[in-house]
């Protein structure tokens, strides 16, 4: 009979294996070397799903959970891995969508092996998400990205489908816990642009702490995605800013003191 060197576990041993984590992620697509999605050269993962139904949204096939790879956060991991060498001393990985947080499980496994791999993490989220999972990610990113999209609530919630007052909690709890923070916010004709929520957004980042906020002129590019997916875009008669708007916007926070991006 053919012997075998089997050994056995100990009760004390099968504690201490660690379970394989079941959690999959959805993962719609990669970006490598993205100059304008955080600090420095960027690879982008860009997670299935998102909280929010924007109005405006440029990655609408993002959301229906329908066009997605499956894999794990160490699969994931071993990707990103491979271009560590080239993201220098600023760059890392974003992990942008759709939006992150819709996969909180799976979001965390992600950065936490990042972090333990020495890869700077940026999140760029809509910061719709509880405390819970926020308490949970906050440690292990470095910046996050969060998009202010209204002031007016009832507008807020006309354009994107949620209140905006969790997001503006969860933000002024990050400020307080001295969270890094970039700020994006989309320059939209007749939304954003206007008088009372440039106003509200003064008032707003006054009330925080934030190393800068990226400026992001309203574009139609995505209006296609919409189309191929059989909807109707609702803000088909609404044009892209012009220069002029932007950058009077761009002085305007400057004056305040701020550091204002124009990269798009
Ligand atoms: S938060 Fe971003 S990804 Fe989600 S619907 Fe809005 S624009 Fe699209």
């Amino acid at each position: 009979m053919k012997t075998t060197n089997i050994v056995k576990m100990s009760v004390k041993d099968k504690k201490n294996v660690r379970p394989v984590s079941k959690v999959r992620g959805m993962i719609h697509s990669f970006e490598t070397f993205g100059a304008l999605d955080g600090p420095g050269l960027r690879f982008v993962v860009f997670f299935e799903g998102c909280p929010l139904r924007c109005a405006y949204c440029h990655n609408r096939d993002m959301l229906d959970l329908k066009d997605y790879m499956e894999m794990s956060a160490k699969e994931l991991y071993e990707k990103v891995k491979d271009y560590k060498e080239y993201f220098g001393k600023q760059g890392g990985v974003t992990i942008s969508g759709g939006d992150p947080v819709f996969q909180p499980k799976f979001l965390l496994e992600f950065l936490k092996l990042c972090k333990k791999g020495g890869i700077h993490t940026t999140l760029d989220t809509s910061l719709m998400t509880s405390r819970a999972v926020l308490d949970s990610v906050r440690k292990y990113v470095d910046v996050f990205m969060i998009s202010l999209k209204h002031f007016d609530d009832d507008i807020h919630k006309s354009l994107t489908g949620v209140s905006n007052k969790p997001i503006l909690e969860n933000i002024r709890y990050l400020s307080d816990k001295g969270a890094k923070i970039w700020f994006r916010y989309v320059v939209l004709p007749g939304y954003t642009d206007t008088r009372a929520n440039l106003k509200a957004l003064r008032e707003f980042l006054k009330e925080v702490k934030f190393e800068l906020i990226d400026l992001l002129p309203y574009h139609t590019y995505g209006v296609y995605k919409w189309k191929k997916l059989g909807l109707k875009y609702g803000l088909d008669k609404i044009k892209p800013p012009t220069m002029r708007k932007v950058l009077k916007i761009k002085k305007m926070l400057e004056k305040e003191g701020y550091k204002v991006l124009l990269n798009s």
